[in-house]
């Protein structure tokens, strides 16, 4: 049995039935009529999109196409997600985020949509505001100082939104 995930469908395929495709048509033909995507491995393994940083598509409009959502490796028991987008200038980006912003939208959009984040448009791309994080508390503070810890080493992080 082999597996894949595409889009938010788990695709099922018995052994059986690969062995049964006797020509590269019927392969291609039978993978399409399942539901992959048949694409090239240089387009798959480039992926053909650019990774950029979300303070570079701050007000840039988008198009969505694609969202995973993925365990961390780095942080265990956290997840990121991982988009691909159009933007109106027609690059091809991808960026991820595993904040309480971009991350809980997706999910959200997720739960919400078939098709998930496909076809979304973001007329007015990414917004951001700042916070600020005490190092003791481990919890993000409004203003750049804990009332706790007087003397922690507050540092300053930012928060991506699709523009809403
Ligand atoms: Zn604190």
């Amino acid at each position: 049995m082999a597996d894949a995930e595409t889009g938010n469908t788990m695709i099922t395929i018995e052994r059986d039935e690969l062995s049964a495709l006797t020509s590269f048509d019927d392969a291609v033909a039978f993978l399409a009529s399942k539901g992959y995507e048949v694409g090239e491995a240089a387009d798959l393994l480039g992926d053909g999109f650019t990774s950029i940083e979300k303070k570079d598509l701050v007000n840039v409009p988008l198009v969505l196409l694609d969202a995973t959502i993925t365990d961390s490796k780095d942080h265990i028991g956290s997840q990121f997600a991982v988009i691909r987008a159009i933007t109106a200038t027609d690059m091809r980006v991808r960026f991820s985020d595993g904040s309480t912003g971009i991350k809980e939208q997706v999910l959200s959009l997720l739960a919400k949509r078939p098709g998930g984040v496909r076809g979304v448009l973001v007329p007015r791309g990414l917004t951001s505001s700042e916070y600020f994080f005490c190092p003791n508390c481990e919890s993000a503070l409004s203003e750049g100082k804990c009332e706790e810890h007087p003397k922690a080493k507050i540092s300053k992080g930012e928060t991506f939104y699709f523009a809403v």
